[in-house]
């Protein structure tokens, strides 16, 4: 059985209260071994996040969405990679919309990746093709066609499935996954796909009983 992996982005989205009520309504308690789930949130909610999901032993791991390309220091307004350890085990970088909105060029994100590397944390790296580079320390590679995301028109699996295995096979069969307008009546067209190791999802991820939905589709995936 391969090992799948669920990658919700709330995006610039939630506020505490919102965070909360998701959390609360999160009532999946088991995931098959083969099935992580990682839910990348804004840096405000991070650590009630944290908290709820301990007490109540969820099966979800905390990403975040960017990271400085920066350490511990005089850069006012930046989450550093040391200021997210031991709240997170994840970290988004290379998202279509930090480069597109934020201008991050390949040379930062480098730099962030590098940063996330050296406290532990685990670089989910994101791409638009299989021209870009990835770092030698990504744990998993999101392929997101820009034309993907938001727009609810996903991409025929059957060609993301043929990026997402070159891309793997450039970099050491890292798993590769696909994002852009995931919902339950897309995912099991990607899921059913050799070279596709799970899926990113945006606007499916905010509301929690849809999230649950694709949990559970993902879970019962054979
Ligand atoms: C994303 O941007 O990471 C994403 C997958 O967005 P959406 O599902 O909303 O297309």
């Amino acid at each position: 059985m391969k090992q799948l992996y669920l990658v919700a982005n709330w995006k610039s989205n939630k506020t505490v209260d919102e965070a909360k009520n998701w959390i609360f309504q999160f009532k999946f308690r088991k995931t098959p071994d083969n099935l992580t789930i990682i839910l990348c949130a804004p840096y405000t909610v991070l650590s009630l996040l944290k908290d709820e999901i301990e007490k109540a032993a969820l099966p979800i791991f905390l990403g975040a969405q960017t990271i400085s390309s920066f350490p511990n220091g005089a850069f006012t307004g930046e989450i550093s990679a040391e200021m997210l350890k031991g709240l997170v085990e994840y970290v988004i970088i290379g998202h279509s919309e930090r480069r597109r909105y934020f201008h991050e060029t390949e040379e930062e994100l480098q730099k962030k990746a590098q940063e996330a590397a050296s406290r532990g944390l685990k670089i989910i790296y994101c791409v638009e093709g299989v021209n870009q580079r990835i770092p030698e320390n990504a744990a998993l590679v999101l392929y997101e066609p820009q034309t993907a995301i938001g727009s609810g028109k996903a991409e025929d699996p059957a060609i993301s499935n043929q990026i997402c295995r070159e891309i793997s096979e450039k970099n050491h069969d890292i798993p590769v996954l696909y994002g852009g307008s995931v919902t339950e009546a897309t995912l099991p067209g990607f899921l059913s796909q050799p070279s596709i190791s799970g899926v990113g999802v945006g606007k499916a991820s905010l509301d929690p009983e849809q999230f649950l939905r694709l949990v559970e589709a993902v879970s019962s995936y054979e």
